[in-house]
């Protein structure tokens, strides 16, 4: 096939996945794949050195997509003496399982040799390009040329295909009123701080990686057939961990529902599609409204039990809310973790849970298609209940938090809308809210990846000839150029990808959508061969 080079620009799991449905083309390719870091593979969130290893994955072993092979048969194929290493027996390893993300950025990086085998098996060529960055992306009449910093300089390389998979982007000095916050990767940046009044910004998965990275630094976490305490070293008494976050409350802990699932009964995603399709107005509520049918039909008894509001778009939220924030951010965690342990041990599905958990998904589908007032009212008061559904903790994540709570050293607090930051004259960062005042000694950011503009990516020649500078990115994720060229590029970068698909975040996500770009740009791989055969 002619037009047969293509270039993966970052190998983290979005690269990953798209060389694996490169792989998968019956058509032969050319592939390079480009990895700024020593080990392509893994990608920040499971790279060791950037987190430890008692950070979890919030992904349970099965609903990390396959790539030669699943995690559980990776994991089965490792020797006792490297699954003791994980404190792990052959007999622990469980489909269902939670697993440490440096272990999976193992797997993640294992995979990536098997599938450059494989992608050689099947007649393509890999070409592997470690410890190189790319700096810029020019684009000509007939190639995509690369332009790459590596050891031995720079070079240009060309291709007919290029996908950005150049994942998280996180500011150097993170900061909120101009005020600098800590950044929590390398981990060892949270290790380091001494015991003392340390702060938090939001209380969300980063956020409970903070406390516990902090929680291992200072003392020590007593893990005994299901219950946890903690304890702090002699010398960590000073330590108190705060989280400030807008309302004040944790995610749900992970509970019990069907793998592979059982289908949706009213928001599906032909119910969904057919919603899109249809020129009436009103987009959002009409997909809001199959959101209400499937809770209604899953459990009767929850939308009557949040209230009238809770079937308005903007009413929604706070009545979801709600009675997490009214029984208290830790107490609910408490009993949510019973709740959630609960519905594991009897295998009961949690049932507004799974709607939403499952709804949430195909309202994705609509996102691309709202207006930009639609786009807002979902941004406001539609995404933080899908983003909480999204983010539900592994129980022994949770455990570790309450064992910090109870130890008396963690604390939750809601700071509200209208929070102010400042830094005291003693250099301590001041945070007043409602009349409090709350004082740290230093503070972590934990707000997660922001979305940005396509226009943000760092390679200016390719910025300098986009269509449209502030347009999002849609599926399937190919960019609009201003200049003829047989080239394509498509970008699955995760902050201009979040702009309109914010749950694109999880490993299935990143599989998905790399499936997605990779099934265009081989139809037009093919369609060009075509035309060069005739
Ligand atoms: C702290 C954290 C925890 C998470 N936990 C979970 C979880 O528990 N479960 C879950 O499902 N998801 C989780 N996620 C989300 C998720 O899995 C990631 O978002 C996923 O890793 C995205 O992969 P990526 O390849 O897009 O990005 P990244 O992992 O950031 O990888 C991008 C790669 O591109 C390379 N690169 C960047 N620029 C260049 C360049 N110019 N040239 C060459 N190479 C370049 C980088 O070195 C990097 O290796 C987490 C995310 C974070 C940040």
């Amino acid at each position: 096939m002619s037009g047969n080079r293509v270039g993966i620009v970052g190998c983290g799991a979005m690269g990953l996945y798209t060389l694996k449905h490169f792989v998968d083309s019956p058509d032969p390719l050319h592939i390079h794949v480009f990895e700024s870091a020593a080990l392509p593979g893994c990608g920040m969130p499971y790279r060791d050195g950037m987190n430890a290893d008692y950070m979890l994955c919030n992904a349970f072993s099965r609903e990390i997509p396959p790539l030669t092979r699943t995690l559980a048969q990776w994991l089965k194929t490792q020797s006792p003496a490297e699954l003791d290493e994980w404190e792990l027996r052959p007999d622990d390893i469980d489909a269902r399982a939670f697993y440490p993300r440096v272990l999976i950025g193992e797997f993640l990086s294992a995979e990536f040799e098997a599938l450059c085998k494989a992608a050689e098996t099947a007649g393509h060529r890999v070409q592997v390009h470690k410890s190189c960055r790319v700096a810029n992306i020019c684009v000509e009449q007939d190639a995509a040329a690369l332009v790459v910093d590596s050891e031995s300089g720079e070079q240009c390389i060309a291709v007919d295909t290029v996908v950005i998979a150049t994942g998280h982007d996180w500011p150097t000095h993170p900061s909120i009123d101009e005020i600098e916050l800590l950044s929590p990767w390398p981990y060892t940046q949270i290790t380091q701080q001494q015991p003392g009044q340390i702060g938090i910004l939001g209380s969300s998965l980063s956020a409970v990686d903070i406390v516990v990275a902090l929680g291992h630094a200072h003392g020590e976490f007593i893990e005994q057939s299901g219950s946890v305490s903690w304890t702090p070293n002699e010398g960590a008494e000073a330590l108190h961990v705060t989280m400030v976050s807008r309302n004040g409350i944790m995610p749900e802990g992970d509970f019990y529902y069907p793998f592979p699932y059982e289908p949706l009964v009213c928001i599906t995603r032909e119910a969904v599609a057919k919603e899109v399709q249809s020129d009436k107005p009103d987009l959002l509520n009409r997909v809001f409204q199959l959101l209400l049918d499937e809770l209604d039909t899953a459990d009767p008894a929850y939308l009557a039990h949040l209230g009238e509001d809770a079937r308005t778009i903007t009413g929604f939220a706070s009545a979801y809310f709600k009675d997490r924030e009214t029984r208290g951010g830790l107490k609910a965690v408490r009993d949510d973790l019973q709740e959630v342990r609960a519905s594991m041990r009897r295998k009961e599905t949690i049932a507004y849970r799974y709607a939403l958990l499952r709804g949430h998904e195909n309202v994705e589908i609509a996102l691309p298609h709202l207006d930009d007032q639609e786009w807002e009212d979902f941004t406001e008061y539609l995404l933080p209940v899908f983003a909480d559904c999204y983010a539900a903790l592994p129980h022994l994540s949770i455990a570790r938090i309450l064992a910090m709570h109870e130890a008396g050293v963690l604390s939750i607090v809601a700071s509200g809308d209208d929070a102010s930051f400042t830094r005291s004259a003693a250099g301590q960062i001041q945070v007043a809210f409602d009349g409090q005042e709350l004082v740290f000694d230093c503070m972590f950011d934990a707000r997660g990846q922001s979305p940005a503009a396509v226009s943000a990516l760092p390679f200016s020649s390719l910025t300098d000839i986009l269509v449209e500078d502030s347009a999002p990115v849609l599926e399937p994720f190919k960019l609009a150029l201003s200049v003829e060229t047989t080239a394509q590029v498509y970008c699955l970068a995760l902050p201009q990808v979040l702009e309109r698909y914010p749950f694109s975040q999880g490993l299935p996500n990143c599989c998905e959508l790399a499936a997605a770009a990779v099934s265009d740009a081989l139809t037009t791989l093919k369609r060009i061969s075509i035309q060069y055969t005739a």
